[in-house]
């Protein structure tokens, strides 16, 4: 039996963490519960799983508990992700929030000699060195759940000691891949949010749509698996199969592959180094018929070029990145901003706060706050 507390469970990660917890009763017990504001459907949660704590990050009033979960301990505002990630015993700490707020949830939690499941990119995008530092030094590898790494950490387990001398990262394109630059410029958000293969929360569909998922990505992987960004190759391969994959310098190929879908990867990090039923089948590849795989068009994704500029220029760089681009998905989202000005405000940031340092939590907090001002 494994404990586990889980950070953001009310968003899409955090509910198909709880189905594998409803699919092995035997094997995980939920101990905490934390979501920002979602409060019914958190209490719903706390009704059926049973935690010790739960929180809600925004704030509450106690009179608001509902008296059938008094057996609950409730935590509100910022404490409230605290207690979660570090003070509620838990031999593992899913941290599945969005944003630059996870950074906080994952520090605490390898600071309490926590085993974290890392969903949340940003936390490796804003504060690589000193997460992976601290992962080190607690002697607790971070274990992905984004679905390309989590595809290259079972590569790499199946590799041995081989280095991979290259990462292939697939890439689905998203929704406008094949639609041509001025109309991309103009999409809407509810064209953004209608994303073919995944269903996920509402930034990282916008983040599919603009490919800054992608460079989100290509940070990520350059941190969990030490690889500068020009050994980290995207394909674009529309039907998400391939999950990613790793070369070697025979020239083999190794990839993960399986339906597109994140329960797979969730339950992967929850069981590693087993496996365990996800309720979800292998792939028909006889209905597939077809893979297929592009290279992926900068001109009209301006992310990936801005990623790779942002992660050799080091320092706050890809902070600024990725503070910029919250805040600019947050205002194409409020039909404030067209979809083409996002990448366009994110490079006039990096451009105006180049080099900015990010040796400590305090000046990663700052270059975001300058990062989405602009
Ligand atoms: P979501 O929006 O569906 O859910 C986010 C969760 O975090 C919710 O429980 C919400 O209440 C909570 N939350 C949001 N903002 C918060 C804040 N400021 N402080 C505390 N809690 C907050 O998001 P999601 O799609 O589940 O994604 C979560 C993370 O996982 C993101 O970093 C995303 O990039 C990553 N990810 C998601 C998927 C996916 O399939 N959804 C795939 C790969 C990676
Ligand atoms: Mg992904």
């Amino acid at each position: 039996m494994k404990t586990i507390s889980i950070l953001g469970s009310t968003g899409s990660i955090g509910k198909q963490a709880l189905e594998i917890c409803r699919l092995h009763p035997d094997r995980y017990r939920v101990t905490a519960l934390t979501a920002r504001a979602s409060r019914e459907t958190l209490f719903e949660q706390v009704r059926e799983f049973r935690p010790e704590m739960a929180g809600l990050t925004e704030g509450f009033e106690a009179s608001e508990i509902p008296a059938d979960l008094s057996f609950c301990r409730f935590v509100g505002g910022r404490e409230a992700l605290r207690a979660a990630a570090a003070e509620v015993p838990a031999d593992m700490v899913l941290v599945s929030i969005v944003g630059i707020a996870g950074l906080a949830g994952v520090m605490d939690a390898l600071g309490a000699g926590r085993q974290v499941l890392l969903a949340n990119k940003e936390a490796l995008v804003t504060g690589g060195h000193l997460v992976t530092d601290l992962a080190r030094k607690a002697g607790k590898p971070l274990l992905p759940v984004d679905s390309e790494h989590s595809a290259i950490f079972q590569c790499l387990q199946a590799a041995g000691p081989n280095p991979a001398e290259r990462i292939l990262l697939t890439a689905s394109g998203g929704p406008f891949r094949t639609w041509d630059p001025e109309r991309i410029r103009r999409a809407t958000p509810a064209e953004a949010l209608r994303h073919p293969n995944w269903s996920m929360g509402a930034k990282i569909t916008v983040d599919s749509a603009s490919m800054f998922n992608k460079g989100l990505e290509i940070m990520e992987a350059r941190w969990l698996f030490d690889l500068p960004e020009d050994r980290i190759q995207v394909l674009v391969h529309p039907e998400s199969i391939v999950h990613s994959g790793i070369v070697f310098r025979d020239g083999a190929v190794l990839a993960q592959l399986g339906q597109p879908d994140m329960r797979v990867p969730i339950g992967y990090a929850m069981s590693y180094p087993e496996r365990l039923e996800t309720g979800v089948a292998a792939p028909d590849f006889f209905a597939l018929g077809r893979l297929t795989f592009e290279e992926p068009d900068e001109k009209k994704f301006p992310a990936l070029r801005l990623a790779r500029a942002a992660l050799r220029a080091g320092g706050a760089a890809c902070t600024v990145f990725n503070g910029a681009n919250e805040a600019a998905v947050a205002a194409f989202l409020r039909e404030e901003i067209p979809f083409g000005e996002i990448a366009l405000r994110v490079e006039r940031a990096l451009d105006r706060l180049a080099g900015l340092r990010a040796d400590s939590l305090e000046e990663i907090w700052e270059a975001d706050r300058l990062a989405r001002r602009i």
